[in-house]
C-alpha cells in the first residue's frame, strides 16, 4: 500500500509514518456471524441426534467414494454459509459411521456424551493452552483436579496426579516412560538405554498392542515386552511371571515393570493386580495397569471390587473417550506419586520465563508430560460428570455390563450360536454354529472361515456392528458395550442379524464348496 504521505510526516512518527497495515478482518468473525454459523451447525447437531437410531451405523462405502465425496478443493474465496452446512450435513449424515450408533457394538469406541460435545466447542471456543498454567489458570486447575478424582476413585494416595493424553496409547506410552526412567538404574533420559543393561516389561498375552509400541518408542524394542501365558479365562499366570523374571535376571536383563491389564482388548479380563502388585513390590518393579477400557467400571459399585488392588499400582492409565463414553479423544495417564512425571518429562526452554511467585502460576502441564501446547480435553469429561453425576454414570456402566451378560445368555440360549468364553466386564465374544454342522476338527476349520467372512457381512451390511476376538487360534466375533444408547433390542438385533446373515453365508459356502464341510 502507498504511504499517504507528507501529512502525517509532518505530525511526526506515529506508526501511520511507516504505514501501519490497514486491518484485515476477514477471519475475525464478530458474535453475530458466529451465532449465525453454529446454529447451522446446532440445527444438524439435533438432526443427528434425532435420526442416529434410524441411521444406518455404517453406509460401507469405499475408500474411493468416500475420498470423492469428501475431498474438496481448497476455495480460493469464501465457500458461503449455506453451501458449507450443506456440505456439513453430507459428511454427518451420509459418509460418517457412528460409534455413539445404538448398535455399534465393536471394538471399544465410546459413543460420545452430549454434553461432552458442548464443551469441546466452548474449549474450543476460548482456546486455552494448557501446555502452560498461565495460558489456561482454570483449565489446567479443572483438568489436574479431574484427574485427582479419578485417581481417588482407584484409591491412590493423595500425591498421585497426572494428565491428558490423546488416548490410551499415549497414557501407556507416558506411564511405561516413568517406569523406564525410574528403574532403569541409570540417567537414561540422558544417557540413553543403550547405556546400560537390556531392559524389560511384563505383560500378558493378551495385552494391548500399544505397550509393544511404547517399548518401541522408547528404544527399548517391542520384544522386550515379554508375553506371559495366560490362564483359561486370559488372565496372566503369576508363576509363569516370576519364572520369566527370574529367568531374565539370569541373563543380565533388568526387570522394570509389570503392565497388568485391567480389562484385556479381547475378552475384558482382568489381570489378578493383588498377586502382580505383590511381585513387584517383592522384585522392585514398577506396578503399571493398563486399565484403557475397564477403569471407568470402578464407578459402577457391582463391578468395583473385580479391580481389587489396582490401588497399589505405581501408574494407571484409562481411556474417558472407552468407558466413560466422552467424546474422542482423551485418556489419562495417573502415576502414584505425580513428581515422576516432572523427573521424566521435565524440559527448561530459554524462551519460557515466569517469576512462579510474582505470577502466582501453579503447575505447567506441559513439563508433566510429552506435548507441549496443549488443547483443554479435561472439560468434556469434568462436563459430563458434571452434568450426569457419579451415580448415573455408575448405573449405566453397570447396565453396559449386564447388557453383555444378557448377550451371553441370549447366545447360550440359541441353537445356531455359541459363546466362546463367559462374559467379563462388557464385551461377549461368541460365533454363528450352523445347526446341522457336525463337530470335528474339520468343522473348527470351517467355523472359523466361516465366522471371518460373517464378521465382514455384518460391518458391511451396516444394520448392526460388531468386530472380532481371536481366542485361542478361533474366530469369534465380538461386542463390546460402551454405549448409554445401546438397550437389550439393540443386542437381539446384533444377534439375529449375525444369524440371518451367517445361514446366508453356509448356504453360499456349501454350494461354492468353498465350505470344505464335513458332509
Ligand atoms: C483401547 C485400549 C488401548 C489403546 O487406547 P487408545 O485410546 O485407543 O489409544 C490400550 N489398552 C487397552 C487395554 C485398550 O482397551
Amino acid at each position: 500500500m502507498a504511504m499517504e504521505g507528507s501529512a502525517h510526516e509532518a505530525e511526526g512518527a506515529g506508526p501511520a509514518a511507516f504505514g501501519s497495515p490497514e486491518p484485515v478482518a476477514d477471519l475475525n468473525w464478530k458474535s453475530d456471524r458466529a451465532r449465525r454459523f453454529a446454529d447451522g451447525a446446532l440445527d444438524l447437531w439435533q438432526e443427528f441426534l434425532d435420526r442416529l437410531a434410524e441411521l444406518p451405523v455404517t453406509h460401507g462405502r469405499s475408500d474411493e467414494q468416500v475420498r470423492e465425496a469428501v475431498a474438496l478443493e481448497v476455495p480460493e474465496e469464501p465457500m458461503g454459509d449455506e453451501a458449507l452446512l450443506a456440505y456439513l450435513r453430507e459428511v454427518v449424515l451420509e459418509w460418517s459411521m457412528y460409534p455413539g450408533h445404538p448398535r455399534f457394538m465393536a471394538y471399544i469406541s465410546g459413543s460420545g456424551t452430549v454434553p461432552g460435545a458442548v464443551a469441546d466447542l466452548l474449549a474450543a471456543a476460548v482456546n486455552m493452552n494448557l501446555g502452560a498454567w498461565r495460558l489456561a489458570p482454570s483449565a489446567t486447575e479443572i483438568e489436574l483436579h479431574v484427574i485427582r478424582w479419578f485417581a481417588e476413585q482407584f484409591g491412590l494416595p493423595e500425591e498421585a496426579g497426572g494428565l491428558f493424553l490423546s488416548g490410551g496409547a499415549m497414557a501407556n506410552f507416558v506411564c511405561l516412560k516413568v517406569a523406564r526412567d525410574q528403574k532403569a538404574g541409570w540417567d537414561v533420559r540422558n544417557e540413553g538405554v543403550s547405556a546400560g543393561q537390556p531392559l524389560a516389561f511384563y505383560g500378558s498375552e493378551e495385552l494391548h498392542v500399544v505397550s509393544d509400541r511404547a517399548a518401541d518408542m522408547l528404544g527399548m524394542g517391542g520384544k522386550a515386552v515379554r508375553k506371559i501365558p495366560v490362564t483359561q479365562d486370559f488372565r496372566m499366570r503369576v508363576d509363569a511371571l516370576r519364572e520369566a523374571i527370574r529367568g531374565d535376571r539370569a541373563r543380565g536383563v533388568r526387570p522394570v515393570a509389570v503392565i497388568a491389564s485391567a480389562g484385556t482388548v479381547a475378552t475384558g479380563a482382568i489381570d489378578p493386580l493383588e498377586e502382580i502388585a505383590e511381585v513387584c513390590k517383592q522384585e522392585g518393579l514398577w506396578f503399571h495397569v493398563d486399565a484403557a477400557y475397564g477403569g471407568p467400571a470402578i464407578l459402577a459399585d457391582d463391578l468395583r471390587p473385580l479391580f481389587r488392588g489396582i490401588e497399589r499400582a505405581d501408574s494407571v492409565a484409562f481411556d474417558p473417550h472407552k468407558w466413560l463414553y466422552t467424546p474422542h479423544s482423551g485418556g489419562c495417564a495417573i502415576v502414584r506419586d505425580a513428581v515422576r512425571l516432572f523427573e521424566s518429562f521435565a524440559v527448561a526452554p530459554s524462551y519460557v520465563y515466569t517469576d512462579r511467585q510474582r505470577a502466582l502460576s501453579g503447575v505447567d502441564l506441559g513439563v508433566m508430560g510429552p506435548q507441549f501446547s496443549r488443547g483443554f480435553q479435561a472439560l468434556k469429561v469434568w462436563v459430563s460428570l458434571l452434568a450426569h453425576g457419579r451415580r448415573a454414570y455408575g448405573q449405566r456402566i453397570s447396565h453396559d455390563a449386564a447388557l453383555a451378560r444378557y448377550m451371553g445368555d441370549r447366545v447360550d440360549a440359541r441353537p445356531d450360536m455359541e459363546l466362546a468364553v463367559p462374559v467379563s466386564l462388557s464385551i461377549c465374544c461368541f460365533r454363528y454354529r450352523p445347526p446341522d454342522l457336525e463337530k470335528g476338527v474339520d468343522a473348527e476349520a470351517y467355523l472359523n472361515r466361516l465366522n471371518e467372512r460373517l464378521m465382514m457381512e455384518v460391518q458391511l451390511d451396516g444394520r448392526s456392528y460388531c468386530s472380532n476376538a481371536i481366542l485361542n487360534g478361533h474366530f469369534y466375533l465380538r461386542a463390546c458395550i460402551v454405549n448409554f444408547r445401546t438397550e437389550a433390542e439393540d443386542v437381539d438385533a446384533l444377534l439375529d442379524v449375525a444369524a440371518e446373515l451367517g445361514a446366508r453365508l453356509h448356504g453360499e459356502m456349501r454350494s461354492e464348496g468353498t465350505g470344505e464341510q464335513p458332509a
